[in-house]
């Protein structure tokens, strides 16, 4: 089997700012990551995107990731594309396999692993949410990135958060429309806002990059609607309108296709596994890994860097795995305290610099209502089909959260695992029992965190693979 000092899962701008300075300091790394090319979400496609003027329509910021990838590419560190690990056992040997269509799986021994597995979307279950048709902004940027694909021009998104405007800029600066953007934010608190606002202004360039894209947007035309409640998608067997009220009068927008976006979460499926502690982030609403200082987990050894962490945006995620690394390295005795805390200095004040607007932008774009309470007939459990109404029926009866939920109503037995409606359920659970949503209990994942064929498991190269779970967590 093969055996590294550090295996970095993702190579996003954590992971490849862990990779690098890893191996500068002297250490065996392995990367792996399920997308075709090192990226991570921000600079997917970076190298071979097929925008043309990628610039002025996907922005300086998704460019800026070119002299990363550059320099993880002339390293010649080891990296394993479009490959996803889908356990780690108790021995740190962890097993993945290659993407379909030939999957072939093999495992890998590590002193230290780094879990720069990056964010996903927020679960924004508005009734019909689930009809053809109707996807994530994320998902759409994703096809501008790699395949030059625009929505249609009477695309309308809905929701909040700076994804969501970025990509309606795109769009219409490579020359695609957006008929109107429904604001769904939930309300905002302008105290703790105020407050916020203050500190952000530590980094002005960031709240000056809002403003333009703002002020771009009223330049394009695009129609933004604010104060819409009672949202819901209509259509079948495709998305052909979406409905809300405001200010007590109903509303109709006609539309063959709906973005929607309610912004970002940690991917904590790994590190919940391996059976981390996590916290309810009440600023950021989801849940995170606790970690020392250095990103360092209660479990020894395992490091957790970038957005997987709590969402802090592309810089703060590479500058997490800088500061990683130097830990790692000092651990492997590569360096000593006193060097790895000069090498640390200035990336910690770096990092607090790229903090210091993210509690502003997290009170001023709260997740929309529906992601913590959806009408009853909205489909919560995309995998099993299960409605809101029937989780809050099962928390009626006493399941106290998702893992009750789960048993009652298979919501998160699905193929997600639970990734887009534990969250959820977890909500409707508080809201039921009356109590807040962090003194639910998060719901621990199982290995294998991504689907595998038994072949797969078979083959994963190491002779005790199957392992007793604690099902007490
Ligand atoms: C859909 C989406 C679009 C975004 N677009 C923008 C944008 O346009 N502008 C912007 O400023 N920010 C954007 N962000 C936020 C930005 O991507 C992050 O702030 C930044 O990329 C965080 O870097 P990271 O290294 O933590 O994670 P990421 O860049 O997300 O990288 C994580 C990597 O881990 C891989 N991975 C996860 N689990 C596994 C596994 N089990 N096995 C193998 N590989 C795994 C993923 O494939 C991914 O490549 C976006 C986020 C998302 C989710």
């Amino acid at each position: 089997m093969k055996r590294v000092d550090a295996l970095i899962i993702g190579a996003g701008p954590g992971g490849l700012s862990a990779a690098l300075r890893a191996r500068d300091l002297g250490l065996s790394v392995l990367v792996v990551d399920e997308n075709p090319r090192a990226g991570g979400q921000i600079y997917r496609a970076l190298r071979e995107s097929p925008v043309r003027e990628a610039a002025r329509i996907l922005g300086a910021d998704y460019l800026a990731g070119k002299a990363l990838l550059d320099r993880f590419a002339a390293s010649g560190i080891d990296h394993l594309p479009r490959t996803r690990v889908w356990q780690i056992g108790s021995d740190n040997v962890a097993c993945f396999s290659s993407l379909a269509p030939n999957p072939k799986p093999g495992s890998v021994e590590a002193r230290f692993i780094v879990l720069a597995t990056g964010a996903q979307e927020r679960p924004f279950p508005l009734p019909g949410w689930t009809i053809p048709g109707v996807m994530t902004v994320g998902g759409a940027q994703i096809l501008l990135k790699t395949a030059g694909l625009l929505p249609p021009d009477d695309a309308v998104l809905i929701g909040g958060g700076p994804l969501l405007y970025q990509f309606a800029e795109q769009v219409c600066q490579a020359g695609g429309r957006v008929q109107a953007i429904i604001d769904a934010r939930g309300p905002i608190a302008p105290m703790p806002l105020l407050g916020h606002a203050v500190r952000a202004l530590r980094d002005p360039a960031l709240l000056q990059r809002g403003a333009r894209l703002l002020a771009a947007l009223r330049w394009h035309g695009v129609r933004r609607v604010g104060d819409a409640t009672a949202i819901r998608i209509s259509g079948d067997p495709r998305v052909d309108g979406v409905h809300y009220t405001r200010h007590g009068a109903e509303h109709t927008l006609e539309t063959s296709c709906v973005l929607l976006h309610a912004g970002l979460i940690p991917e904590v499926n790994l590190s919940s596994a391996l059976g981390c502690e996590h916290f309810w982030n009440r600023q950021q609403r989801a849940w995170q890994a606790r970690y020392s200082i250095w990103r360092e987990s209660r479990r020894a050894g395992l490091f957790i860097v970038g957005d997987g962490g709590g969402i802090a945006g592309a810089e703060a995620a590479s500058l997490s795995g800088s500061i990683a690394a130097l830990e790692i390295a000092r651990q492997a005795g590569k360096i000593g305290e006193p060097e790895r805390d000069d090498l640390a200095g200035p990336l910690f004040r770096q990092w607090r610099r790229r903090l210091a607007a993210r509690p502003f932008l997290d009170a001023l774009y709260p997740p929309p209502a529906e992601c913590f309470s959806p009408p009853d007939e909205a489909i919560v459990c995309r995998c099993e089909n299960v409605t809101a109404g029937e989780i809050r029926r099962a928390a009626r009866l006493g399941a106290s959260g998702p893992r009750q939920i789960k048993a009652l109503t298979r919501a998160g037995m699905g193929h997600c695992q639970g990734r887009f409606c534990a969250c959820v359920a977890a909500a409707l659970a508080a809201q039921t029992a009356g109590i807040r949503l962090d003194e639910v209990a998060m719901p621990r994942s199982r290995f294998p965190v991504k689907p595998v064929t038994l072949e797969e498991i078979a083959l994963a190269g190491s002779e005790d693979r199957f392992q007793r779970t604690d099902f007490r967590g």
